[in-house]
């Protein structure tokens, strides 16, 4: 596993760009891009009762269709104050660039698009689970293939590994939530109310 850890130490200094980078946007300015209404737990009760083939029964692994087969978590939940799960293919560098990214489970598209700064494009996904709701975000992606305000499946394309134009080594940054609708973020914190370990997330809810 040594080898791992210059990938790791990279993408931790890398990452930190996200922190303090400028050009991220405020709560304010993301506010403005985002179609929900501050009433949004109103907006999502009722988007999930009109729709309820979307209501999520478990949760995948959003590379290497289901298990993350081919992939490894260079930066996991915490290390480093990590928000989320930094995940890269086995063959390093920029070998996974292009690679498909999978929505973690059934849910609707709430945020898609690019940001720009240290964090590129970025994909929210809100998802209704036993009765409680959970955001997955999909941070640096190359591409992005679904639209703002659509409903996906577990298992969905919506978009490809990327290297937030070319600030990393290509990486999924993958956060999950219990809290939704927070602000971006800066990627690490010490303080990790309204996040969850997103692996141990996933695997504790497969179906
Ligand atoms: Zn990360």
């Amino acid at each position: 596993m040594k080898q791992l850890i210059p990938i790791a130490c990279l993408c931790f200094l890398s990452c930190q760009q996200i922190a303090n980078n400028k050009n991220t946007p405020t709560s304010e300015q993301r506010q403005q891009k985002t179609n929900v209404p501050k009433n949004s737990f109103v907006f999502f009760d009722s988007l999930f009762t009109n729709q309820p083939t979307y209501i999520a029964s478990g949760f995948d692994f959003p590379i290497g269709k289901p298990n993350a087969n081919g992939y490894y978590n260079a930066q996991k939940f915490t290390v480093n104050d990590h928000l989320g799960d930094d995940w890269n293919g086995k063959g390093g560098g920029n070998t996974d660039l292009g690679d498909p990214i999978y929505s973690i489970g059934n849910g609707y598209v709430n945020f898609a698009e690019d940001i720009e700064g240290g964090w590129g494009n970025v994909i929210r996904i809100i998802h209704k689970y036993k009765g409680n709701y959970y955001e997955s975000l999909y941070a640096h992606c190359d591409t992005i293939s679904v639209k703002n305000g659509s409903f996906v499946t577990k298992g969905t394309q919506i978009g490809t590994i990327g290297n937030a134009h070319g600030t990393y080594y290509a990486h999924l940054h993958l956060e999950i939530r219990d809290s939704i609708l927070m602000d971006i973020g800066g990627g690490y914190s010490k303080n990790t109310t309204g996040y969850l370990d997103p692996t141990k997330f996933i695997n504790s809810n497969r179906n």
